[in-house]
């Protein structure tokens, strides 16, 4: 299996950005690493009465555009090396919708699954004390991704709140609709993907009715690509695959005629793992964790974490496949992009992609700072805008310099980031 490390990946994407935008020295330098990062010890006082140390980063990529944005992740193999890659994708994702906000991210080196709710409770409390003055509605705003929900958003914002003595929900997004969060915030990500997934159908002549998908991952992306494909495009989801953390494997769920997200969606839990005796009674076929990219379908959406299409699996991918939806962040490895490139796959970038999020973490902070809330109905319109127009302004690149997709997003995005930075003076 390649070992590849994101944040490599991460440059040389932008060193050949780079390269056709004909950047400048400094200007390159400035973009091929992050502004700022801290690093961090988090004791955190355990159930059992002992401290337990934590590691946590935060990388401040760039804020030429705006405050950095972007989520934080718990994960148990997290190294500053994915926080830095997913910090720079934060900083296109949030260029190519053209919302006006930088990127960030963050991440603790932590299995959430082994702790208690309040031993949660204490490390977001205490990661929120080792930051509080170093982010800010105006500096670096974080939200939820993988391993953190929006209970987590809403302990840290409570912490942040109770450190400043005053009401801040703008501090973080995707937090409880119920404490200032978003209608249709927990969703976003899921719907974008589906979006841009309908915008590329469209391109490419197809009937969305008679398409079929494929979906790795089944946490709060995949399932809402899922319902969201089915409800909104009208099309059937053929298969989804999960990490089963009982046995800390995955597998594969299917069924020729199309699943029922919304009956898987109720027999998973909060970790994205479907319960395998259930589905198995409702009669799911159950098949090993790869399955899913080799099945019969016209659209593959990885949705789970980096690395996942990589040049030991891409020939697997079935000759039917049409389009793939890059739900996750980094999800491609460049050698298997190269392939997907070769067999004519059109692929929709992950930046531009999964934006539906942070598009509305953004509606979220605008509704904090105004205290006027929105329909679900206005949220899900103002979000489809963002994401089509996203979308048509990369595929007017992609044909305009006959350049593929995700490098056509790099085009649009770094562009935008780089002509902030020359109003502003850096370079
Ligand atoms: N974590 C999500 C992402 O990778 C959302 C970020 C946000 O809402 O700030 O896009």
């Amino acid at each position: 299996m390649e070992k590849l490390n994101p944040f490599k990946i991460a440059q040389e994407q932008l060193d050949n950005t780079a390269k056709l935008l004909g950047l400048d020295e400094a200007t390159h330098a400035i973009l091929r690493e992050p502004m700022m990062e801290f690093h961090f010890t988090i004791p955190v006082r355990m159930d059992s009465g002992k401290v337990k140390v934590f590691r946590g980063f935060r990388v401040q990529y760039n804020n030429a555009r705006g405050p950095c944005k972007g989520g934080i992740r718990f994960h148990p193999e997290e190294t500053i090396d994915t926080v830095r890659a997913l910090a720079a994708w934060m900083t296109w994702k949030t260029a190519v919708v053209n919302i006006p906000l930088g990127g960030g991210k963050g991440g603790i080196i932590v299995d959430p699954q082994k702790l208690s709710d309040r031993e949660k409770e204490r490390l977001c409390r205490s990661f929120m004390a080792a930051l509080w003055k170093n982010v800010g509605p105006f500096k670096d705003v974080m939200a939820p991704d993988v391993g953190t929900t929006a209970q987590m958003m809403g302990w840290m914002m409570d912490e942040y709140c109770k450190i400043q003595g005053e009401c801040c929900p703008g501090i973080i997004t995707g937090k409880p609709v119920e404490m200032g969060g978003s209608l249709g915030r927990k969703e976003a990500t899921g719907y974008g993907v589906i979006i841009t997934i309908r915008e590329a159908i469209k391109r490419l002549g197809l009937r969305p009715q008679e398409c079929t998908a494929s979906i790795m991952g089944f946490g709060n992306v995949g399932q809402s690509a899922a319902i969201n494909f089915v409800r909104h495009l009208g099309g059937k989801v053929i298969a989804v695959s999960c990490w089963d953390h009982k046995d800390t494997t995955s597998y594969t769920y299917s069924k020729n005629h199309g699943i029922d997200p919304e009956f898987l969606a109720s027999i998973t839990d909060q970790y994205g793992s479907i319960d395998k005796e259930k589905a198995k009674d409702a009669g799911y076929t159950v098949e090993n964790g790869d399955a899913w990219i080799s099945k019969d379908t016209d659209i593959l959406i990885p949705a789970a974490l980096e690395n996942a299409v990589t040049k030991e699996n891409v020939d697997n991918i079935n000759k039917r496949v049409k389009i793939i939806g890059e739900a996750a962040n980094g999800p491609t490895t460049p050698e298997a992009d190269k392939v997907l490139y070769k067999r004519g796959i059109f692929v929709v970038p992950d930046f531009l992609a999964n934006a539906g999020g942070v598009t509305v973490s953004y509606f979220e902070q605008v509704q904090n700072t105004y205290n006027f809330y929105w329909e679900l109905n206005d949220v899900q319109h103002m979000l489809d805008q963002k994401m089509t127009k996203a979308f048509g302004d990369v595929y007017a690149m992609h044909k305009e310099k006959k350049v593929d997709m995700r490098t056509a997003a790099y085009l649009v995005a770094v562009g935008r980031v780089v002509e902030a930075m020359k109003l502003r003076g850096w370079v």
